[in-house]
């Protein structure tokens, strides 16, 4: 398969495909590099909730990786769309958010007003991504203004991601606290929703065969490339190991050790 020839735009999820923690992945910046000079099209497209396009450009220029804000795709912009979205409805005026400053910026475009202290158990909505400050006290809260009929949306729905050390938790976990106390589950806006696939067909990624996503999740990029109708890769260099493809129904168009692959024609 001649990758780079054969597709028009390539999707890259970040974590566990082009780095793990501060590491490039393999030759990932000789990749994105190689397919830049033969002009393909290439975007980011990130569930962690916690940089803002910025950011991460500034990351990956420390990997030696060229990169436009532009470029970037994440579960807060999905979060801001998804909130949009129901806006019409007029139910929810505020909103409580345990979250990045990034996060609580993207739903503060939405005209949701933020509150916090004594104003947070009556909330309209509960929105939670994961952040380095996450406490106790943020599940207590989530929890009372759920109870107290707010709707709850969390910014994704990812357990766990890869570390130097193992597992560390990711959104999907600290929901599943918030969703203990209160017994209430949470929907999430990040990949397989539709949210961030309709902003990048918004910026002219064609929903097609001819755009090809990469990541390193069967259950979020796999699953969302597949319904966005793109052709889809799973890497082996991130929380996906050989094993957990057998018996599972989500099936990629090509399995890949990792990214360094794409410039090699099988
Ligand atoms: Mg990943």
């Amino acid at each position: 398969m001649d990758f780079q020839n054969s597709f028009d735009h390539f999707v890259f999820d970040l974590d566990g495909v082009i780095y793990s923690g501060e590491k490039a992945i393999s030759s990932s910046p000789e990749v994105l590099e190689t397919l830049r000079k033969n002009k393909r099209e290439i975007r980011f497209i990130t569930n962690n909730p916690s940089r803002s396009p910025s950011d991460y450009a500034e990351k990956l220029r420390g990997l030696g990786i060229r990169s436009h804000d532009s470029e970037f795709v994440t579960s807060p912009m999905a979060t801001a769309s998804m909130i949009r979205e129901n806006l019409s409805s007029e139910k929810w005026k505020t909103v409580f958010i345990a979250g990045s400053d990034y996060l609580r910026n993207e739903v503060g475009k939405t005209g949701l007003v933020e509150v916090s202290g004594n104003d947070s158990p009556g909330a309209d909505l509960v929105v939670i991504g994961s952040h380095p400050g996450f406490n106790l006290e943020e599940i207590k809260t989530a929890s009372i203004a759920i109870g107290n009929g707010a709707d709850f949306i969390g910014t994704n729905g990812d357990f766990f991601y890869p570390c130097e050390h193992g597992r560390a938790p990711a959104t999907g976990a600290l929901l599943a606290s918030v969703e203990a106390a209160s017994g209430k589950k949470a929907v999430t806006a990040g990949k397989p929703e539709k949210y961030m696939f309709d902003i990048l067909e918004k910026s002219g990624v064609a929903p097609t065969k001819k755009t090809l996503l990469v990541g390193d999740s069967l259950r979020t990029d796999v699953a969302g490339g597949k319904k966005a109708g793109y052709s889809t890769a799973l890497v082996l260099s991130g929380v996906t190991k050989k094993t957990d493809l057998e018996g599972n129904a989500i099936k990629p168009d090509f399995i890949l050790e990792n990214v360094s692959f794409l410039l090699k024609p099988s």
